[in-house]
């Protein structure tokens, strides 16, 4: 039941006054059924018109659209997931358009994570994968942490331009686009949305008041992460929800830890050492002798070690073995796309197997943290 005078998506009281501020409904709109404030109406309208997602090959023909205007193109990547999610070949698509790099979901890192150093690595990695950033920003639009940062970079770098965000499927692109809506102190006056498919690039435009416009482009799928090949109910238990709780193993060589039927690991030759998991709480992790490892699989998976269940686990592709030196004092961490990574201190170096399903990106990469 809708309260008289107050608007049925957040129960704000409406008025019709003064559009700056709170409640804000135009006067010929108060009598619609339900009626709602101009802020959660355009809410509703980019949700509603919120962009499908598309492979590679045809994402990159629309980013090649982006090199042609004058934009400001805000690239949103995971950080739970970023060699994931980092558009590779970015820049030879935007040309010289200048790129903001917004880091995402920055609240799943514990909270003592230095945030300075986060940044530079972050800021590393971006340049060795050949992308000119003229901005790092680290936010949590869940959490709206950060949130300010963004708003003021996007204000600094576009100018008097159109702003084009891209980024990879469940990196947080509608949460961070609807924040926007929400918070851009610009898009005060009337704002709507609307697609237009088959248009060069389809994509949903949000008009800002200047006359330029804030242009979401369709979410790319990458199947080298895990988040993109799993069935829906294995995604929820993938996606961490909220701040990860680091999992240290102190281990053997010839030691196996099994998370569920995703992926497994084997520490093979080296020293006793600790190996830290930061995967999502969703997931559970089994630990066994790399001898019993084999048999262990066969008879339990999709049971004990799950997810995936028996039957979700037929949708996803057989393992394949990927095997990882690590060198002897370098802070490693084993990335597995979309499951999170392993941390080793590599203090004694170590040769370890990583299983996990073909086409899953598996690599080794500096220490996050
Ligand atoms: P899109 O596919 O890029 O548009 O991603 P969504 O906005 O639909 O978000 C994908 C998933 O990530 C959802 O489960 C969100 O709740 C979650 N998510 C989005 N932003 C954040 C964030 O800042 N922190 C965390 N922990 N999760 C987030």
């Amino acid at each position: 039941q809708q309260e008289q005078g107050a608007c049925a998506g957040c129960g704000i009281r409406l008025q019709s006054e003064s559009t700056d501020k709170p409640g804000f409904i135009p006067a010929a709109a108060i009598n619609k059924e339900p009626a709602i404030c101009q802020r959660c109406f355009r809410i509703k309208n980019y949700n509603e018109a919120a962009s499908v997602a598309i492979d590679h090959d045809d994402f990159l023909r629309l980013l090649g659209g982006i090199a042609a205007t004058d934009s400001l193109v805000v690239h949103i990547v995971d950080l739970f997931d970023f060699e994931g999610s980092l558009i590779s070949g970015l820049q030879r698509f935007v040309g010289n358009n200048p790129v903001l790099l917004v880091v995402n979901k920055v609240d799943l890192l514990p909270k003592g994570a230095n945030q300075n150093r986060l940044r530079n690595w972050v800021q590393k990695q971006a340049k060795s994968q050949g992308l000119r950033t003229v901005d790092v920003v680290l936010c949590s639009a869940k959490k709206n942490i950060g949130f300010d940062r963004v708003i003021e970079a996007i204000e600094v770098h576009r100018g008097n331009r159109d702003v084009y965000v891209v980024g990879a499927t469940n990196v947080g692109k509608s949460t961070l686009i609807n924040r926007l809506i929400r918070d851009y102190s610009d898009l005060e006056r009337e704002l709507t949305t609307s697609r237009y498919p088959g248009t060069t690039l389809d994509a949903v435009h949000i008009p800002l008041d200047d006359g330029n416009a804030i242009i979401d482009t369709p979410g790319i799928v990458y199947p080298h992460r895990m988040t993109e090949i799993v069935p829906r109910g294995v995604l929820q238990a993938l996606l961490p929800e909220k701040e990860i709780k680091p999992l240290v193993y102190q281990l053997n060589a010839q030691q196996t830890l099994f998370v569920g039927a995703l992926a497994r690991f084997d520490f093979v030759e080296g020293d006793r050492q600790s190996f830290t998991l930061y995967i999502s709480g969703g997931l559970t992790v089994h630990r066994t002798k790399l001898e019993r490892a084999d048999e262990l699989y066969a008879d339990h998976k999709g049971e004990l070690l799950s997810p995936p269940n028996k039957e979700q686990l037929e949708e996803i592709p057989a393992w394949t073995r990927h095997r990882l030196t690590i060198r002897r004092g370098t802070e490693t961490d084993i990335f597995i796309s979309g499951l999170g990574w392993i941390h080793a201190n590599g203090m004694n170096g170590a040769l370890v197997d990583v299983y996990a399903p073909k086409g899953i990106r598996v690599l080794m990469r500096d220490a996050l943290i």
